[in-house]
């Protein structure tokens, strides 16, 4: 083992007992703080005649019901919070499936347990206070920014917080900094590779030697071709924005899933059509209870995501589960610069606005800088003359509509009826 592959032994390669045993101690403490001050759990605990002191082992937690995307967005904005606004210092945000996204806080214990869990991640991916890191994940409501950057910061690396943009400039930035980590969605550092070969750099005559990327799935096909394309070492990172960003899980070097951060969360996959939990090794749907958030605990919740579990020993010396790559969402989210949007929010904006049809289809262009989402949508057939005067406010109308809820820039365009066919994807990609 190389020194220093650890941020945090004592916690990293605890025996599974001891991980255990901090588990329940912390669940106990999570059900507790839900239950004393989220009206939420309150009422379900009640119906259900449940008590904290009713979690004496960590099956217990299973007889409590998941905790769903909908049941957050009812709490909009800060229903679901545990502790009074004034203890929280940081507000980010997630998409719901339908309507509003939903809010997350964190209090200052909050913020300083997950920025260790990004340096954590760090750590493992072999980055060291000598790096010079650009985060390109973008930095503004979505937690991956802030979470990498912070963590960058406390592991004592150089920071550069470029974000989203101009991709060309982004490539000057890690020529001129001499930048050697780079930080973001997978599909991006693509777009970041094709930019370089249109401006005639050779990757190779870079400093860049590590990327971390996450945000989306992608598969070993893709990890290739990043690898090939910049010559560098590409690992997948896992974070969740309803449980508090980024770190949630990464690769060691052994690249044989992603460990879990064991003691900050509790893991269960469950078989997501009727919710049962699945054994290790079996592929489900990936349910979070937070351990040790103040300020949002999550009890059960459902992540939406596809994945396996592994409690094996890793030959790096983790001893925290390793959770299999996700590649395939239950749910049919799309994800676009890294941030979740579900056919559900775009269908809830369409039908609160007179004049449109029902079909419509969300075009994903992925040939320029910047992925760009169009959002075709059809006139209703019985659009009123008066109607078909106001073509350019309704498309405006929509547009504004859909950008609010969904938080990213969209361009509408409306459609003769009949020109979207019923059986037509929700989805159409427009890749290079
Ligand atoms: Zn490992």
């Amino acid at each position: 083992m190389a020194p220093g592959t650890f941020w945090n032994p004592d916690i990293e390669c605890m025996p599974r007992t001891e991980i255990g045993q901090l588990q329940l101690e912390r669940l106990q403490a999570t059900v507790n703080r839900a239950y004393r001050n989220v009206a939420f759990y309150r009422q379900r605990f009640e119906q259900l005649g449940f008590t904290p002191e009713d979690i004496q082992s960590l099956q217990d937690l299973q007889r409590l019901p998941l905790t769903e995307k909908d049941d957050l967005r009812a709490g909009y904005p800060y229903g679901m919070f545990a502790v009074p606004l004034r203890e929280v210092v940081r507000i980010h945000m997630s998409s719901g499936t339908t309507g509003h996204p939903s809010v997350v806080g964190y209090t200052a214990n909050d913020l300083v347990h997950q920025t260790d869990l990004v340096a954590r991640n760090l750590t493992a991916a072999g980055i060291t206070k000598e790096d010079v890191v650009q985060v390109f994940f973008g930095y503004g409501l979505f937690t991956a920014g802030f979470g990498y950057h912070y963590g960058t910061e406390a592991l004592g690396a150089s920071v550069i917080p470029v974000s989203h943009g101009d991709t060309p400039r982004q490539v000057e930035v890690m020529r001129d900094f001499r930048t050697t980590v780079i930080i973001g969605t997978p599909h991006y550092a693509l777009r970041i590779a094709a930019t370089m070969e249109q401006m005639g750099l050779d990757p190779n005559e870079l400093s860049l030697r590590i990327g971390l990327f996450g945000g989306e799935a992608w598969d070993e096909t893709v990890r290739q071709e990043i690898e090939s394309r910049l010559f560098i070492t590409a690992s997948d990172v896992y974070g969740l924005a309803e449980i508090g960003g980024p770190g949630v899980s990464f690769e060691c070097e052994q690249r044989a899933g992603l460990h879990i951060a064991e003691d900050q969360f509790l893991v269960e996959v469950i078989d997501p059509d009727t919710g049962e939990p699945l054994d290790l090794g079996q592929e489900g749907e990936l349910v979070f209870t937070t351990l040790n958030k103040e300020a949002f605990p999550l009890l059960r919740y459902r992540s939406g995501d596809l994945s396996s579990l592994d409690t094996e020993p890793c030959t790096c010396g983790r001893t925290h589960a390793r959770m299999s790559r996700v590649s395939r969402h239950t749910d049919n989210r799309i994800v676009v610069r890294g941030i979740n949007i579900f056919p559900g929010q775009v269908e809830g904006v369409l039908a609160e606005i007179d004049g449109l049809g029902k079909e419509y289809q969300l075009v994903l262009d992925r040939t320029t800088a910047l992925e760009r989402l169009e959002v075709h949508v059809e006139l209703s057939p019985d659009s009123t003359p008066d109607q078909m005067r106001r073509l350019v406010e309704i498309e405006e109308e929509t547009q504004q509509k859909l950008q609010e809820i969904l938080s990213l820039a969209v361009e509408v365009k409306l459609v003769e009826p009949g020109s979207i066919p019923h059986d037509a994807d929700r989805l159409r990609i427009v890749d290079k």
